[in-house]
């Protein structure tokens, strides 16, 4: 019998990977929904391909174009029906007939839809890190509480996720755990120096050595807040402290994490820099499926490379850790300001070292407050942000007074 997937965010990277592996496995899984921002030509061309009951656009003027596209490729409504807003997002993550929702919009516009898959008890495959960083006590509760699945496909979770005990029970002394080595790539500006930094563009950031992804997550990498971000979701995911969490840099992204246990062992997941590995291990598991991926040939890599962060030039990583442990609210304050600071760097309105300035400023801003509810976690999320727009004002005018003289 089929499986019913909904793609949340599926005109993006981890979208179209996705699409890519129900490709190559039609009877196994049909397409429940799937939605899209913008590239609504992209959006249809996808619904042509695979057929779903729903799909999902932000405004009713996206919703027109779609059904004049629809209808003039001949498929017409009757097959498919298009949806607007925010709570059709979470109503095709939640239907009764979906089994798996794959998590694949960026940022905090996903918090919601997912936090839905969740709460109805579906199989919920995480890429939107963005979510679990936000809202993680509240996300866990709530997949324990509906009996859900949860999936990490965020490769290094995932590699994590395939290196702990099967029966792993979010507890680490149980199971003889002493940390999680989480491997970072060190980005498109790896040794790079702070002067080097200040001159780097958006295009540069964007250029990733090793792996294709959106424009939010790349930059994310460059300033090494990805790997930050990947901290926090790695601490709630497995129940573990920030202290258990240790980054290395990983150039090659052959080992994509690895779990270290007190007899001396070191269990890792290895593979191509290639999303489908970690997607189809989601949507199949605990079975294996093939998805596409060339297989990793050891003699043409040769090597693998280890090294330490640095801390002093790419200061994200210490601000999500310092965020993690500060609890509460901070961490939803700063994945906020980041979004910010990163839609200002690509929009060139800042300086990349104006995102690591930026966030400090909004995070020691922050007051401390613990999180009892979504509403909550929502409120700090625009608290911070409406606080980055203002500092981003004073930035702009120090650019130009810097500018003048
Ligand atoms: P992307 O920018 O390529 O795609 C984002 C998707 O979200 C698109 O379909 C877009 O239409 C949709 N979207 C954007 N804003 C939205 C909004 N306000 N409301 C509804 N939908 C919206 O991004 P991506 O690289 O595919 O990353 C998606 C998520 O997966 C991110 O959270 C990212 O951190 C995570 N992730 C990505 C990769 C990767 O290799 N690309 C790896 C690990 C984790
Ligand atoms: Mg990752």
């Amino acid at each position: 019998m089929s499986q019913w997937i909904t793609v949340l965010g599926a005109t993006g990277s981890i979208g179209s990977s996705t699409l890519d592996v129900i490709r190559r496995h039609p009877t196994r899984y049909r397409v429940y929904a799937l939605t899209g921002f913008s590239r609504i030509k992209e959006l249809v061309d996808a619904a042509l391909e695979f057929c779903p009951r729903y799909l999902v656009v932000p405004t009713e003027a996206a919703a027109k174009q779609t059904r004049d596209l629809l209808n003039q490729t001949g498929m017409g409504l009757a097959a498919c029906e298009v949806l607007v807003g925010e709570p059709a997002l979470s109503k095709v993550s939640s239907d009764a007939d979906v089994d798996m929702v794959m998590a694949a919009i960026v940022g905090a516009a996903g918090l919601v839809p997912t936090l839905a898959a969740a709460e109805a008890g579906k199989r919920v495959l995480l890429a939107n890190k963005e979510a679990l960083v936000m809202a993680g006590p509240l996300f866990m509760r709530a997949i324990r509480d509906n009996n859900a699945e949860l999936l990490p496909i965020d490769s290094e979770h995932n590699a994590i996720f395939q290196s702990l005990p099967e029966n792993y029970t979010d507890d680490f002394e149980k199971h003889g755990i002493e940390k999680i080595l989480l491997t970072a790539s060190g980005g498109p500006f790896r040794n790079r120096t702070k002067d080097e930094l200040s001159k780097v563009t958006p295009a540069q950031a964007v250029a990733h050595p090793n792996w294709s992804m959106g424009a939010k997550i790349s930059v994310d990498s460059a300033t090494l807040m990805n790997k930050g971000l990947e901290l926090i979701e790695a601490c709630f995911l497995f129940n573990c402290r920030a202290d258990q969490v240790q980054v290395v840099v990983h150039p090659q992204s052959v080992i994509h994490s690895m779990v270290q246990y007190n007899d001396g062992s070191v269990i890792a997941e290895l593979g191509q820099p290639d999303m489908r590995t970690p997607i189809a291990y989601g949507m199949a598991w605990p079975e294996r499926i093939d998805a596409g991926v060339k297989h990793l040939d050891l003699f043409e890599i040769s090597r693998l490379d280890f090294t330490e962060p640095d801390h002093e030039t790419f200061p994200c990583l210490n601000l999500a850790k310092d965020a993690f442990e500060r609890g509460g609210i901070a961490p939803a304050v700063l994945n906020a300001a980041n979004e910010i600071a990163v839609a200002a760097f690509l929009a060139e309105q800042i300086g990349f070292l104006a995102i690591p300035e930026l966030i400090t400023r909004v995070m020691a801003m922050s007051p401390d407050k613990t999180v009892q509810s979504l509403e909550d976690v929502l409120a700090a999320d625009q608290w911070a942000r409406e606080q980055a727009n203002h500092l981003l004002v004073e930035f702009e005018q120090i650019q130009q007074i810097a500018g003048q003289e």
